[in-house]
């Protein structure tokens, strides 16, 4: 045997058993989604590498160190898409979408790919489900998209808690950025040597940093909330409002800054206790100078992405049905093989759910297979005819080859 090839480190399968809970979060993601006006939209996993550079932020852990970033054969730097903001962006521009009625509600679901540490909850290959809404600056748009994801967890069984908090415009942040970067400075050696060497390129990850002695220092550094300007001010009432409204609890966290440079006014992001160390379920916030960077008009923004993986790590175990089998078609002999190909075809065709025998057991084999898959009737093609075995009494009786489907819709409940 020759040595086993294995998948990459951070990556995984998703076997059979696995799928119906993630399909079960997809079909809720799309249900709600959906009863709020979103509309699916698909983009390649790879980009133009500069559209993540714009976007993102050259200065961004994501941008500086997690992509991949290949050459496409013909002098292209491409990268697997790390995030789903900014390729939604780019379609709205090359799509004209701004002629569209706005804002524009887009959803999104795939894979995702950022070459971090690979752990529990985070993976190197993940998906993500997202929305975005583009085209209106009214806090209603992130009011509704807070509430559209807080259902979705709800759905889900999932609890989380919501951190909110606000980021202001970009001169804000500017003259903020600057004040922050003094107070750093001031205690450059108290700081992580990390964080001490990006003071300059990134400030604001100071907040974000694990060590002692950078926490102690940002316990007291300024604060960008303080520093909003009044109509900033405004638009985070007027979103907080909303949700108290829908009763939806949410606490301010002053010190929530996200991994993308794109954000302006409203940032948030779900955390579940059952999660460890990689808590945040899902996050997102505005970002009304994006469309415009990415060489749209200027086009005010706000959205939000949660990633399948950690949404199943943080809901609560379900059940979820299975998918029944309403006939085996067993055949005496090999002989009749064609003939059960034939009835599994017609039946399927008429919405039943049809297996037949692949593996060339025996007729004993062949029941005994029947119930491992839970069937619950069984077509038996022998030299006498064909049989019909109900599984869950055990009841017997011969039926006309040609009137099988109908014997088996029949003897539904409902059929
Ligand atoms: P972000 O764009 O970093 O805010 O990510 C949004 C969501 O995607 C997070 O809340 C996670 O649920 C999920 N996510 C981000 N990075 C990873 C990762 N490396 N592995 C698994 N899920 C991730």
């Amino acid at each position: 045997m020759s040595e086993r090839t294995q998948a990459p480190r951070g990556t995984f399968d998703v076997l059979p058993d696995e799928e119906p809970a993630r399909e079960a979060i997809v079909r809720e993601a799309q249900r709600i989604l959906g009863s709020a006006g979103y509309r699916r939209i698909e983009t390649p996993i790879f980009e133009a590498t500069e559209l993540f550079a714009r976007s993102v932020g050259e200065a961004t852990d994501i941008v500086r160190k997690e992509m991949y970033t290949f050459d496409d054969g013909g002098g292209r730097s491409v990268t697997l898409r790390p995030e789903g903001t900014a390729p939604v962006c780019r379609a709205y521009v090359e799509h004209g979408m701004h002629k569209l009625a706005q804002p524009v509600k887009l959803w999104y679901l795939g894979p995702f790919f950022r070459r971090e540490a690979p752990q529990k909850g985070r993976y190197r290959e993940f998906f993500q489900v997202g929305a975005e809404a583009l085209g209106s600056d009214d806090p209603a748009v992130d009011a509704e998209l807070i509430l559209l994801l807080a259902d979705l967890l709800d759905a889900i069984g999932a609890s989380a808690r919501l951190r909110l908090s606000s980021l202001g415009t970009p001169d804000t942040r500017a003259a903020y950025r600057e004040r922050l970067t003094a107070y750093l400075r001031e205690h450059e050696d108290e700081l992580s040597p990390d964080v001490r060497e990006r003071i300059d390129l990134n400030p604001l990850r100071a907040f974000d940093a694990s060590d002692r002695g950078t926490q102690r220092v940002m316990a007291r550094a300024p604060r960008l909330f303080d520093a909003l300007n009044d109509d900033d001010r405004e638009h985070f009432e007027a979103v907080t409002a909303m949700l108290d409204d829908a009763d939806l609890r949410w606490e301010l966290d002053p010190s929530l800054v996200r991994g993308l440079d794109y954000y302006t006014r409203t940032v948030f992001e779900f955390e579940s206790p059952e999660l460890g160390a990689q808590s945040g379920v899902g996050g997102g916030g505005r970002y009304d100078g994006l469309v415009e960077k990415l060489g749209g008009p200027p086009t005010p923004g706000c959205g939000w992405a949660a990633g399948i993986e950690r949404m199943l790590l943080a809901a609560a175990a379900q059940p979820t049905p299975v998918d029944g089998v309403d006939l085996f078609v067993a055949f005496a002999k090999p002989h009749y093989r064609r003939e059960a190909m034939r009835i599994a075809n017609e039946v399927r065709q008429a919405g039943l759910h049809a297996q037949l025998e692949l593996a060339g057991r025996s007729l004993k084999g062949q029941l005994k297979q029947a119930d491992r898959i839970g069937a619950r009737y069984v077509a038996i093609l022998g030299d006498e005819g064909a049989q019909l075995k109900d599984m869950e009494s055990g009841e017997q009786h011969e039926v006309e080859v040609g009137a099988l489907p109908a014997a088996v819709l029949r003897q539904r409940p409902g059929g």
